[in-house]
């Protein structure tokens, strides 16, 4: 079952740069930064309340960061969505006819379990699915 948004995952060019602003003109405080080799990104995270950004610098050309901001520049790029059954929650949107970039949960950010869903088949939003388990 989904408990809450866990995190909005923004795109960025430059993770200092973004990580000034959200400080500055914000007033918010990094939490912490974290290479995700899995997923070719550097994230800077700031806690908003229980909810998350999840700032996100490509590290590789092939990043699917890089690829997303090649085609629509900085922005939000996905909500993440906490569920205590991240296996349960990907069979409920694959029998819904969601279409699943990963079948399976993949190791995400923080030492969570992690699972996309394609924008395609979610109304335009890249949907992540995330877990302790
Ligand atoms: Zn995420």
């Amino acid at each position: 079952m989904i408990k809450k948004i866990d995190h909005i995952g923004i795109a960025v060019k430059s993770l200092d740069e973004a990580v000034k602003f959200y400080e500055k003109a914000l007033g918010l405080k990094c939490e912490k930064i974290e290479e995700i080799e899995s997923q070719k990104v550097k994230t800077a995270f700031f806690d908003v309340g229980g909810v998350h950004l999840e700032i996100l610098e490509p590290t590789t050309e092939d990043s699917p960061i890089a690829k997303f901001l090649q085609r629509n520049g900085e922005g939000v790029h996905h909500i993440a969505f906490y569920t205590d059954d991240i296996s349960g929650q990907l069979g409920q949107a694959k029998e819904a006819g969601c279409k699943l970039i990963n079948e399976e949960p993949v190791p995400g950010a923080g030492g969570k379990k992690v699972a996309f869903l394609h924008p395609k088949s979610t109304h335009g939003v890249l949907t992540e699915f995330c877990s302790k388990e």
